[in-house]
C-alpha cells in the first residue's frame, strides 16, 4: 500500500529509522522515464519514496509553472503501481515554512547551458532538492540523465556538503521514435510531436560522426546544428560539447585512452520548439 505523506511529520512516522530510504524527487505528471528511477529504487532499498512537487523558486517570471501539468490522481496510480512505499506531496508552506531562508548555490557547474538562459533555475533546484533531502534523509537518490547539468549540480552539491546519500545517475528514457520522455511533451501540438525526434537525430548525428574519427568540437557541432536546421519552428538555445563532469569547455573530444582515466564529455542540447522548452544530451565516450 502507498502511504501518502502530505506534512513533514507525516513523512517522519511514515519512514522506519531501521530501513534503507530511496528516494525520487519529482514534479509529478509522471511518464515512463520517472518510472525507471523509482523501478531503480525499488531494487535496491527497503523503503521507496516519492515526492512530487512542482516548486516555484525553479520557474523563471516568463516559465510555465502554473500551465505545468498537475496530475495527482494518476501520478499515484503509477506510483502504486511502481511499489512507491511513501508519496511526499508537501505544499509550498511545508517546503518554505514562513521564515525559510537558505540558498543552496553550487558556482561553477550551474552557470552556463541551462543556467545561463534560466537565471536562478540551478539555485531553486539545489534549494529544494537539499531541502528535500533534509527532510526525507535517504540512503540513496535517483535522478535521470535526461537533466546531465543538474545531475552534476546536485552531486556536486551532495560531495561539497558532505550529504551522506548515494546518488544514482539513471539513463535516458526515449519515446521509440528516440524524443526523450519529459512531462513538457504533451504541450507539442501534433506537428510540433512530429518533428521533435530531430533534435535526438542531432544528437546521434554527433556521435556518428565523433564515432567515425571527427574529434574536432567545432566541427562536430556543426554536424548537429546542421541536423537541427531541418527542424521547422526550433529556436535553438544552445548545442554544445562539454566535459562531463565539470561541464566545461573542450577544444577536442578526449581520446579513448583518456576518457578510460576519467575525461568523458557529451553533447548537450535545448531549444524551443513553439512554445516548449525542450533539452536532451548524450554522452559521447
Ligand atoms: P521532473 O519531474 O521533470 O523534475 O523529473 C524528475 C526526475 O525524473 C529527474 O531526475 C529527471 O531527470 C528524471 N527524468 C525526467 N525525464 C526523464 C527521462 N526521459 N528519462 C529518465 N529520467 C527522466
Amino acid at each position: 500500500m502507498t502511504i501518502v505523506a502530505h506534512t513533514h511529520q507525516e513523512l517522519r512516522d511514515a519512514i522506519s529509522a531501521s530501513k534503507s530510504v530511496g528516494f525520487v524527487p519529482t514534479m509529478g505528471a509522471l511518464h515512463a522515464g520517472h518510472c525507471s528511477l523509482l523501478a531503480e529504487a525499488r531494487k535496491e532499498n527497503e523503503l521507496v519514496v516519492l515526492s512530487i512537487y512542482v516548486n516555484p523558486s525553479q520557474f523563471g517570471p516568463n516559465e510555465d509553472f502554473d500551465s505545468y501539468p498537475r496530475t495527482f490522481a494518476e501520478d499515484k496510480q503509477k506510483a502504486e503501481s511502481e511499489g512507491v512505499d511513501i508519496i511526499f506531496a508537501p505544499t509550498t508552506e511545508v517546503v518554505y515554512p514562513t521564515g525559510f531562508s537558505t540558498t543552496v548555490n553550487v558556482a561553477g557547474v550551474s552557470e552556463e547551458l541551462c543556467g545561463g538562459s534560466r537565471p536562478g533555475h540551478f539555485q531553486g533546484v539545489a534549494t529544494v532538492v537539499a531541502r528535500l533531502f533534509g527532510m526525507v534523509q535517504p540512503h540513496r537518490a535517483y535522478f535521470g540523465l535526461k537533466d546531465l547539468q543538474q545531475c552534476m549540480v546536485l552531486s556536486r552539491m551532495v560531495r561539497d556538503l558532505a550529504m551522506p546519500i548515494e546518488m544514482k545517475l539513471c539513463p535516458t528514457i526515449r519515446e521509440v521514435d528516440g524524443l526523450a520522455m519529459s512531462s513538457r511533451n504533451q504541450y507539442l501540438s501534433a506537428e510540433e510531436r512530429e518533428g521533435a525526434p530531430l533534435i535526438f537525430r542531432s544528437l546521434v548525428a554527433v556521435q556518428t560522426a565523433f564515432t567515425s574519427g571527427e574529434k574536432s568540437v567545432p566541427e562536430l557541432c556543426k554536424v548537429g546544428r546542421e541536423a537541427l536546421s531541418h527542424l521547422d519552428g526550433f529556436e535553438l538555445e544552445y548545442f554544445e560539447i562539454r566535459s562531463v563532469p565539470n561541464l566545461e569547455r573542450l577544444a577536442e573530444i578526449p581520446s579513448l585512452a583518456d576518457s578510460l582515466v576519467g575525461a568523458k564529455s557529451a553533447v548537450l542540447i535545448a531549444g524551443k520548439l513553439g512554445n516548449t522548452r525542450l533539452i536532451d544530451n548524450l554522452l559521447l565516450n
